[in-house]
């Protein structure tokens, strides 16, 4: 698997609203020179600090990724994240003014959109390819996530079962090219389980969910916009497993290697996704 590192190219930028904590943010994307990385700079805090986007920076995965260096924070990066590994950008500086990366509608199209619209331009060195040998697998009760050889290039498989409840089982396999991530992957859109709205009021998150950027699935399989609580269409059938596979795109990106495997996973979320791109990480 022969790659090439690749950036955007030219600045562009975006404004939004951060699904956890509310308010608007504006990013700018800066093209970046080979072997650079994606980083994040904190334009609204003294010094300017940098956050690399590497499982080394990972600070918390409570619902989203949240990256720390010294003093400054990024949250929600993994769908962006994504969208840059389905992109196959590689080097990139992204200039912040808040803590939350924008929820765009809730999926990776925004970032998709842009990242087309900037053009993707090839740096010409090559890419840091894993090649996955051996089975490597992390699990917790009856959530799993594992990498396994695969010659034919990286395809991600995804088993969401809630046992009859929110949902009927989901499983969607899918080979990871950029065409496949952009048309089948990107447009999903996050979702949340009705049981957690409680939790996700008590810890005071969530404060900047609107109707635009995410969908509820209730127990009785009911799906709903968050807010207005008016029944929402599916982009797919299968949306909410397809949007599992676009947070494992994300999440395994903080190892910055280009995986060559399948990942197959069940009921995983962050917290064992950025376990299998650590464990990645470190033998890489
Ligand atoms: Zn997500």
């Amino acid at each position: 698997m022969v790659s090439t590192q690749k950036t955007i190219g030219r600045e562009i930028g975006c404004s939004g609203i951060g699904m956890f904590r509310g308010g608007t943010v504006s990013l700018h994307f800066k093209p970046a020179p080979l072997n650079s990385g994606i980083s994040f700079v904190r334009v609204d805090l003294p010094n300017r600090p940098r956050v690399p986007a590497h499982v080394r920076a990972l600070s918390g995965n409570y619902k989203r990724i949240l990256l720390k260096h010294e003093d400054a924070e990024i949250e929600s990066v993994e769908h962006l994240m994504a969208a840059m590994a389905g992109l196959g950008i590689d080097n990139i500086e992204i200039e912040i003014n808040g803590q939350e990366v924008p929820a765009g509608d809730g999926s990776a199209q925004l970032f998709v959109e842009i990242f087309r619209h900037a053009g993707i331009v090839d740096l010409g060195g090559k890419k840091k390819v894993f090649i996955v040998k051996m089975p490597i697998i992390v699990s917790n009760g009856n959530a799993s996530v594992m990498a396994v050889p695969y010659e034919k290039g990286l395809m991600f498989s995804y088993t969401l079962d809630f046992h009859g409840a929110f949902t009927q089982q989901q499983t969607y396999d899918v080979e990871f090219t950029e065409e496949n991530f952009c048309r089948e992957i990107a447009p999903a859109r996050t979702f949340g389980l009705s049981s957690y709205i409680e939790e996700f009021k008590r810890l005071g998150l969530g404060k900047g969910v609107t109707d635009d950027n995410s969908i509820i699935v209730h127990e009785d399989g009911k799906i709903t916009k968050p807010i207005s609580m008016k029944p929402a269409e599916l982009r797919f059938p299968n949306e909410l497993v397809r949007h599992k596979i676009l947070d494992i795109v994300g999440d395994l990106s903080l190892a910055n290697v280009l995986i060559q495997g399948r990942i197959i996973a069940k009921m995983s979320g962050h917290s064992l996704n950025v376990q299998l791109a650590e464990k990645i990480a470190n033998i890489a």
